[in-house]
């Protein structure tokens, strides 16, 4: 029986066509600017963001490093959401590499900050403070159910952010599941902000990279931020061809992943023990009930014997994402799974 890793959308493996465009790229020597596919991702990116210039990076984790380290000095403060990727899964990078603050202020369920919130967390100037040098804001919200921010409420922070004179990053680990989700271009979430990073490795289904975007003398800047880290790579065509494919024809075809997400939902729904949060992308977030006499990590380890993967998320939380490779037959097969598990609890 084939294993159904809902675990997370990094899971996926590349399609046919992203091995096929990997085995005839062109390459060249990146650091020396002279990868033809890398340039053409990078050229791609940006036009799909609407910004000058992109830069190919190992990593989401890697991408919002660099850009944090090219807006933002040593004692420069970055106001960010307590419960957003980089704050709480990056390892504190921006402080242990880059001398940068963070600055939490606390999410709310769907993964926006308080203006107000915002603008009491802007320091004035004066000789004691780190001096404010950036907003961040994550979309889709992974830690808040994978939840789109929408282009008005970006254009808000963006209005704020241009105001107070601070520059404003987004993690779009996940923005083209958001544009899906709200169904506008892409271009419209970011429009008002100065960096994006989104990834590839994830629903986009490449085997490995992210890409930043933002104005060219910015983009510029970063290229030596990524050297440094030592992300500077050479012949990451062969990656770039996969993620070209990944833009070309992985981005439209998210809603499937959404649809299959809700479905799951629903069928979750009506299995006692279970408590579903709400979805409106790829992430699903479930919790067992009180008086299930199992803890999550038991839960994942029969639902594993089943054939089912999913990932214990802390307290009594579960998460599942779907992806590219989730079919609809697997998704009955997971709520067999979890209907196999919890009604012989009950037994
Ligand atoms: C996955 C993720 C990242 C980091 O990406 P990696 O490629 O795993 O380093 C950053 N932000 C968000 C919101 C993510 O989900």
């Amino acid at each position: 029986m084939k294993i159904v890793d809902l675990r997370s959308d990094t899971v996926t493996k590349p399609t046919p066509a992203m091995w096929e465009a990997m085995a005839h790229a062109e390459l060249g020597d990146d650091v020396y600017g002279e990868d033809p596919t890398v340039n053409r991702l990078e050229a791609m990116s940006a036009e799909y963001m609407g910004k000058e210039a992109a830069l190919f990076v190992t990593s989401g984790t890697q991408g919002n490093l660099v850009a944090l380290l090219t807006h933002c000095g040593r004692g420069d403060e970055v106001i960010l959401g307590d419960k957003s990727h980089t704050f709480v899964y990056e390892q504190g990078g921006m402080a242990a590499l880059g001398g940068i603050v963070p600055h939490i202020i606390p999410n709310r369920p769907d993964g926006t900050l308080r203006l107000a919130d915002i603008t009491a967390a802007i320091r004035p100037d004066n000789m004691h403070f780190p001096r404010t040098r950036l907003i961040c804001l994550e979309n889709t919200h992974n830690n808040c159910n994978g939840t789109p921010l929408t282009a008005g409420y970006t254009a808000q922070v963006a209005e704020l952010a241009r105001a107070h004179g601070l520059w404003f990053h987004i993690d779009g680990a996940r923005i083209f599941n958001a544009a899906v989700a709200l169904d506008v271009d892409v271009r419209e979430l970011v429009r008002h902000v100065d960096s994006v990073t989104f990834c590839l490795s994830k629903g986009l289904c490449a085997p490995v990279g992210s890409v930043l975007c933002g104005p060219s003398d910015f983009i510029a800047e970063a290229r030596r931020a990524r050297k440094i880290l030592g992300g500077g790579m050479r012949q990451a065509g062969i990656l770039a061809a996969a993620g070209i494919v990944a833009l070309e024809q992985l981005a439209g075809r998210l809603a499937e992943d959404h649809i299959r997400a809700r479905r799951l939902a629903a069928g979750l729904a009506t299995i006692p023990g279970l408590e579903i949060a709400p979805v409106s992308t790829n992430i699903l977030y479930f919790s067992l009930a009180n008086d299930v006499p199992l803890t999550p990590q038991e839960f994942v380890a029969r639902l594993k014997e089943r054939n089912v993967l999913v990932l214990a998320h802390g307290g009594r939380s579960l998460r599942a994402v779907t992806h590219y490779w989730i079919g609809d037959e697997d998704i009955e097969q997971a709520l067999a799974a979890v209907r196999g598990v919890l009604v012989r609890m009950k037994n």
